[in-house]
Parts: C-alpha cells; structure tokens; sequence
C-alpha cells in the first residue's frame, strides 16, 4: 500500500491564481513520487475547477469539510453529494479546527455513512486537545472512532481512514516522538477490532472484521516537514500524513513528497 499524503490547504491560497499555481507544483512533485499517493484538498470554492482542468491520475481530490445533509438551510455550507459531483474521492471529517466551531461527534457518524454512501472515503479525524498524566487522551480517541464508525458495517471498516491529529501538535513547531505515534497506531487498531467485533460473528461470505478492522490505514497530522516525515512513516506504524502549513508552500511540500518518496 503507498503511503498517503493529505494536502489540506486549508482557506488557502488567497486567489484563484495563488491555487493554479500551488496546485501546478504540486502535480509535478506528486508526478516524480512513485511511492505515494497524493489527495489535495482546497477550499470547497476551488476545488471543481481544479478538478477539471486535471487530466491525470497521480493526484485525487478531498473536501475539507461537508455536511450529510443533501439539502437544506445551512448558510455558507456545502453537502457531501455536492462534494462528490464537484469530482472529490474523499471526505475530511471533524477536523480539529471544525470539532473546535462545534462540530460534534455525531455529526462526524453521520459524515462518514453519507460518505461512504456515496462511494467517496471519509478520512475520519480524531486527536485529543491535551496530553494529561491520567491516560484520558485514549478515551478522548475511543469515544471519537466509535461515534464515526457508527454507521459503519464491520466488514468495511476498511473503506474509512483515520487520521490521528493530537491538537496540541497542530500549527505548533515539532510533531509528536514517532514512538508515541506508534503507541496510539496499535490503541487505534485495537479499538476497531473491538468495534468490528461489536454485531458478533459475520455470516461466512463477508470479510472477517478483525482483518478488516487491522487493515485500517492510519495516517498522521501536526506540524509534519521534511525533516521529521521520514522518521514518522518508518517508526510511527502509519501509512501516511494529513498535511496543513507544509502543504500550503510549493517548495515545502516539494521537499515533504521528495523525503517521504525516499523512504516509502
Ligand atoms: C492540520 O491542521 O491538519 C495540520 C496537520 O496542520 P499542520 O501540519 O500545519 O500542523
């Protein structure tokens, strides 16, 4: 499986022509990276035009936030379905920065079944807001996996992604120690065999739900670079990174995709 790495641009860049030209960059970059797979997400406003003037296939596209709703009175919002026709792949779901205005976890449940309703994979974040001695960060991950997964069915837990972002690492200037990533990799992975186990046994013809569940790509966020991507990927037991400020730079996400690609 190639790692993945999650452009999220955030509300940047400040025009459309800023975004041509960071998108641009990053295709080439993404074009000279045979060991990974790349999704960029641009403001909801950018991203059907950049959509269509892309003609490859190295590159896939993600909405930063949606609703599940189809329709509806919600100012300032767009849906999951609008999302898929504008030509997106995947969906973020509760963000930090989202859970922050409110979002709440069982708007991210409601998220991910649309999501996959529609075909279109949900990257599905969770990450606690601090770090205390006590270990109440790991219920902070349980409580926010089994309120996204819960429109999932056990035998296709597999089809959502979890990105792990511990908010404290978010727009700070070090990502956590790759060991501590490691650690919450396997609580992560447990925690979906748990809930792929949650209807019993399965009838014999769908996939086992362990499998599944261990099968689950888990991808990072905060504050990742060049500099401690590599080491993050080879130590962290993560498939791949969900990138804010580094991707939002052409030359700082060319020399983020050229680091990873060489270890990948
Ligand atoms: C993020 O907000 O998802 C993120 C990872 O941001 P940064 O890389 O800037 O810490």
């Amino acid at each position: 499986m190639k790692c993945l790495v999650v452009a999220n641009w955030k509300m940047n860049p400040a025009t459309w022509r800023e975004a041509r030209q960071l998108f641009e960059a990053i295709k080439k970059a993404a074009d000279r990276s045979a060991h990974l797979s790349v999704v960029v997400a641009p403001p909801s406003l950018y991203v059907r035009s950049l959509r269509e003037r892309y003609h490859g296939r190295r590159l896939a596209f993600a909405i930063q936030h949606a609703r599940a709703e189809t329709q509806g009175a919600h100012t300032g919002d767009v849906s999951l379905i609008q999302s898929k026709d504008a030509g997106v792949q995947y969906a973020i779901v509760g963000h930090a920065e989202r859970r922050a205005q409110g979002e709440t976890d069982d708007e991210t449940g409601a998220q991910v079944g649309e999501a996959l309703s529609l075909k279109v994979t949900p990257i599905l974040c969770v990450g606690e807001a601090e770090r205390t001695s006590d270990a109440m960060y790991f219920e902070v991950v349980r409580r926010q996996l089994r309120a996204g997964f819960a429109q999932v069915d056990p035998s296709h837990l597999q089809r959502v992604i979890v990105a792990y972002e511990p908010v404290w690492a978010i727009g700070k200037q070090s990502a956590m120690r790759p060991r501590d990533m490691h650690e919450m990799a396997i609580f992560i992975r447990k925690t979906l065999v748990d809930l792929s186990m949650r209807n019993g046994p399965l009838p014999t013809n769908k996939k086992e739900p362990t499998a599944t569940a261990m099968g689950v790509r888990i991808l990072y966020g905060g504050s990742i670079d060049e500099q401690n991507a590599p080491a993050m990927l080879t130590e962290g037991d993560i498939q791949g990174f969900l990138v804010g400020r580094a991707s939002q730079e052409s030359a700082r996400m060319r020399a983020l995709l050229q680091a990873l690609d060489a270890v990948a």
